[in-house]
Parts: structure tokens; sequence; C-alpha cells
């Protein structure tokens, strides 16, 4: 499913969180909203998710206008940084949650989740507690619980911040190879200028509440006569 959010403006009190951010996100891309901290990108997303309501402005999904319905509705995985799993389920159950929720049958359920945990890498983790895990192996379930229930649009906020320079470059690796597996359309917020580099097909650069530049990750050194792009890039390693 495409995405498109349209003139979407949100303030909080004098301040402009989003100023005025229209972006087209393609069918099936993995799409980077990359800038520092405060500038908007959790804002956006949120939006996109319908967690929050923007003052004004429209958010569309494969082309319907989605402004006024819920997060369920607009049928969106969701992962953040801190991911608040069950504790007292197992892995297996925490990735089938949202699925007997629905009241699937159970031997789709069954289908679905041997399915999930062979992609995540967490079969023989499967009886194990969210404790147990390390924090990569936490975050590969959490991703496993947003696909489980056939998303149209996954959207990831800071999925790997907090956790260890090498686990989040495997991550990274991984979750670009599981996109090209589930091609599901992803939308990933970080701060991380050579995550977004690594995995994404478009990256959209934020500040300030606006959208700098949006491009192919190449495209993005090819704009010298942007001086926030090239600081940004730049103060990066
Ligand atoms: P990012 O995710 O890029 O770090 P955010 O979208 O979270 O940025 O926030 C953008 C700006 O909006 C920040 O300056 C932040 O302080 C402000 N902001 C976000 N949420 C709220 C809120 N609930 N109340 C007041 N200000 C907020
Ligand atoms: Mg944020």
């Amino acid at each position: 499913m495409s995405i498109s959010v349209i003139g979407a403006n949100k303030r909080y009190g004098d301040f402009a969180a989003l100023d005025d951010v229209s972006i087209d996100i393609p069918e099936g891309s993995l799409t980077s909203l990359l800038g520092p901290s405060g500038s908007g990108k959790s804002t956006l997303l949120r939006a996109i998710a319908g967690l929050d309501r923007l003052d004004s402005g429209t958010v569309r999904i494969n082309g319907l206008d989605v402004s006024g319905a819920s997060p369920q509705q607009r049928d969106i995985g969701f992962v953040f940084q801190h991911y608040a799993a069950f504790k007292h389920l197992t892995v297996r159950d925490n990735i089938a949650f949202g699925l007997k929720i629905r009241k699937r049958p159970k031997h789709e359920i069954k289908a679905k989740v041997d399915e999930l945990l062979d992609i995540v890498g967490l079969t023989v983790f499967q009886k194990r507690y969210p404790a147990q895990l390390s924090g990569g192996q936490r975050q590969r379930m959490a991703l496993a619980r947003a696909l489980a229930v056939d998303p149209k649009v996954l959207l990831l906020d800071e999925p790997f911040g907090a956790l260890d320079a090498k686990v989040r470059e495997d991550l990274r690796k991984w979750l670009r190879q599981l996109h090209d597996e589930v091609h599901v359309t992803t939308v990933l917020v970080t701060h991380d200028q050579q995550e977004a580099l690594d995995v994404s097909d478009r990256i959209a650069v934020l500040n300030k509440g606006r959208i700098e530049q949006v491009g192919k990750p190449d495209d993005l050194y090819d704009r010298p006569d942007n001086v926030f792009v090239a600081s940004f890039l730049g103060s990066v390693s």
C-alpha cells in the first residue's frame, strides 16, 4: 500500500512540530525518515499511524483518506524503540497475540507463527519468555508480532536505538532482508545516517518539522546546495 501525507501541520503551543509536510511513500518501499532529535520524525510517524491527530492535513493509504480512522482501521503494524512485550507470555504466544484477538482459526495461527518464527530466526527460542532474550532478539520478536496480522503498512520508530552498535548493524541487515521477503510498505524513523543509508530505498530528511529533501540514498550526497542536509550528514559519522 502506498502512503501519502498532504499538507500535514501539527503544533504544540507556538511550536510547529510538523510544518506543512507532504510526502509520498511508494508501495512496497522501505523509506526512512532521517533527522536530528526533535525534527518531527515521530510526530509524522504517529500521524501516519493514527496515534495522533493532525491540526490540518491529510493522510492517504492507497489513495483512501484515513484521516478519521483509528490505528486498527488503518491496518498498521508498529514497533517502538522500547518494545513492551507481554512478560508472562512466551515468544510464541507474544507473536500469536494479535491473531488470537482476531479469533483466527487455530491451524492458521500455528502456520503463521511457525512461518514468522522461522523468518525472524527465533524458532529455537519460541518457548522462552521475553526476559530470557537479548535486546536484539526481543526486537525481532516485536517485528514478528507486528507482521503477524499482515499489516498493510509497517512503521518502525528507532526500533534498534537502544541496542549496541554491533547488534544494531546486524539487525539493520536483517531488516533489509526481511523487507525483501515480505515487501510490506515500511517507514523507518532513525537519527542514524548510516542506518538510513544501509536499509532504505528512499530517505526523507527532516529538519525543524519540514522535509528538506527526499530521494534515493545516493541522491543525498548529490545536493551540495542543501546546506542543512550537507551539514547534518557531515556531522554524523
Ligand atoms: P523526533 O522524533 O524527530 O525526535 P518528535 O516528532 O518526537 O521529534 O518531536 C518534534 C518536536 O515536537 C520536539 O521539539 C518535541 O519536543 C515536540 N513534541 C513532540 N510531542 C510533544 C508533546 N506531546 N507535547 C509537546 N511537545 C511535543
Ligand atoms: Mg522520535
